[in-house]
């Protein structure tokens, strides 16, 4: 049956958007300029026209959407399935250039507006990864965005090393990067060779820093020796969890250190090609790391004469997003909804053939590892709320909590601790009585804590826990992807009982809670829908709040 066409064709700037990225368009007969199995081939190229759409017409029209279904040999539902699925993207009219104000938990213990409170013109969003400077705001949209807010706020020490080049002059002079030793352990790791790199990070014991903690080697030498190839590397830069702000920090202010890294990783791995899966709402990250590359290619360093390069794939706004297997169907085309596992991304990742997937934080740590045999033992935290100083702050594995706040300068003058939540809203809440606790995922995990993403939120006696309880449920049911049943209902239900309760009429609830934290947990396919009731039950437990 023949499809039915809408009378209004795609605008010139529409067209011009998308066949900047797919090359010449449609004939005058309606038919594309190259094959069938050409045109499908090329369905990973759709989140980046989304975005030129957005970028360059603020929305994504249905006669856009018809146009590049077109063009990329899909069905229109299939093309607005995926475009309605990220947060970045409108499919209704709107300004070019928007205002995203964050609405979470940083921000709105610092005084920053809710869901229902947000300024006219304005889009309330999810955290923005701009905790140092809460309450934040970002533009994003149109042509040439506005980078958002300066460099994050970072506490020095002088045994830094990931931190080490930060704010140290200008994140993109490749002559300063070299001259500071950077690409030697590039070098280093050549004459290593991939057996030798593997057994170096495994003997550092670096595990992953984006939450699941894995150790690294392993997952290198999984992917190393599959048969099939090509191989994959992943750098997933979508640092979406609310209070993390340490990737961006990383990316803004050493991006050779990120590309000398990748480097290495591919060389383990046997990787031609990395890409880097980058939070859509990091602008100014985006930049700093586009420049960066280009310098390298041109140096050399990067493309086809070294053998290996990389590409940044910009996000939209989806916190699913940050998990491996969402990132391969968001690259792919897709809608960014988790995989089932087995098969696992080492055999079967992107495309269907072997990847590695690696944090921001965990590849930082690779040049070093290489070429001074260091220890992962060091780990950063982003400190946000009620310290004198919010930001990222470097720091051994089994620092105190308390010693890290003082680091942090310590509780804000008039503030008394009333809670600390640790690695985010899929984390949980920390007390004043717990200021001994070591940061150590496995001591952590002994009390029913973890470190997750290195958050360190903490919150003072003017903070409404409740409130903030009541931003995490509204946050995993917004954020879930709605694939699985536990997690789409669940985390529904869930708001519900935290309004019952905080509105003191439901007694039963504190009980129904628990069993749905328990259902989520054993029976949701992704860590999303697993960790959605983490906070809030150590919130209810640890700290008795709702109760
Ligand atoms: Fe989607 Fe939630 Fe299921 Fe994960 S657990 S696949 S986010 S519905």
């Amino acid at each position: 049956m023949e499809a039915i066409k809408r009378t209004t064709p795609a605008s010139e700037a529409e067209r011009e958007a998308i066949d900047g990225l797919l090359g010449p368009g449609e004939d005058h007969l309606g038919r594309d300029a190259v094959a069938g199995h050409v045109v499908r081939g090329r369905r990973h190229l759709l989140l980046p026209c989304l975005h030129a759409l957005n970028d360059r017409i603020g929305w994504i029209s249905p006669p856009a959407i018809d146009y590049l279904a077109s063009r990329l040999g899909a069905s229109p539902a299939e093309i607005h399935a995926v475009a309605s699925f990220y947060g970045l993207f409108s499919l209704s009219p709107r300004e070019r250039v928007q205002r995203h104000v964050c609405i979470d938990l940083a921000c709105r213990a610092a005084g920053g507006p809710t869901e229902h409170s947000v300024d006219d013109g304005a889009h309330p969003a999810p955290c923005l990864g701009l905790c140092d400077r809460a309450p934040a705001a970002i533009t994003i949209g149109g042509h040439d965005p506005e980078p958002d807010p300066g460099l994050a706020a970072v506490d020095r020490a002088n045994d830094d090393v990931l931190l080490r080049r930060v704010g140290s002059g200008d994140p993109v002079d490749l002559d300063a990067y070299r001259a500071d030793g950077g690409f030697s352990a590039l070098d280093r790791a050549r004459e290593l060779g991939p057996e030798g790199i593997i057994a170096a990070v495994e003997a550092s014991g670096l595990t992953g820093r984006g939450g699941a903690g894995f150790p690294t080697a392993r997952k290198w030498e999984a992917v190393r020796t599959q048969p099939v190839t090509p191989h994959h590397l992943i750098c997933n830069a979508d640092e979406s969890e609310p209070g993390t702000f340490k990737d961006r920090t990383l990316i803004e202010n050493d991006p050779y250190a990120l590309i000398e890294s990748m480097a290495i990783a591919a060389l383990a791995i046997g990787c031609e090609l990395g890409r880097v899966y980058l939070r859509g709402e990091y602008l100014r990250a985006y930049r700093t790391l586009s420049t960066a590359i280009e310098r390298c290619r041109s140096a050399g360093l990067l493309g086809s004469s070294a053998g290996f390069d990389i590409e940044i794939i910009r996000g939209a706004g989806a916190y699913i997003c940050g998990e491996e297997t969402a990132i391969f169907n968001s690259i792919e085309g897709y809608r960014g909804e988790p995989r089932n596992k087995p098969p696992f991304p080492f055999e079967s990742g992107l495309f269907g053939q072997p990847t590695a997937v690696n944090n921001v934080e965990t590849l930082m740590n690779v040049p070093s590892i290489i070429s001074e045999g260091r220890r992962a033992d060091r780990r950063l935290f982003c400190l946000s709320g009620a310290v004198r100083r919010p930001g990222v702050i470097e720091a051994p594995i089994g620092i105190t909590l308390g010693s890290l706040i003082e680091r942090a300068g310590g509780l804000r003058e008039g503030s008394e601790l009333r809670a600390v939540m640790l690695g985010g809203a899929a984390g949980g809440f920390a007390g004043p009585a717990d200021l001994d606790l070591p940061l150590d995922d496995a001591r952590l995990r002994e009390v029913g804590l973890t470190l997750g993403s290195g958050v360190v939120m903490v919150h003072d006696q003017h903070v409404d826990l409740v409130d903030q309880l009541r931003r995490i449920a509204a946050f995993f049911r917004d954020e879930s992807c709605g694939q699985c049943v536990p997690c789409r209902v669940g985390t529904i239900r869930q708001e519900e009982a935290i309004e019952r309760l905080a509105t003191g009429t439901g007694e039963a609830d504190l009980s129904l809670l628990r069993d749905i934290a328990g259902a989520m947990r054993d029976a949701s396919i992704c860590g999303l829908g697993q960790t959605a009731a983490n906070a809030i039950q150590s919130a209810v437990v640890r700290l008795g709040v709702l109760t």
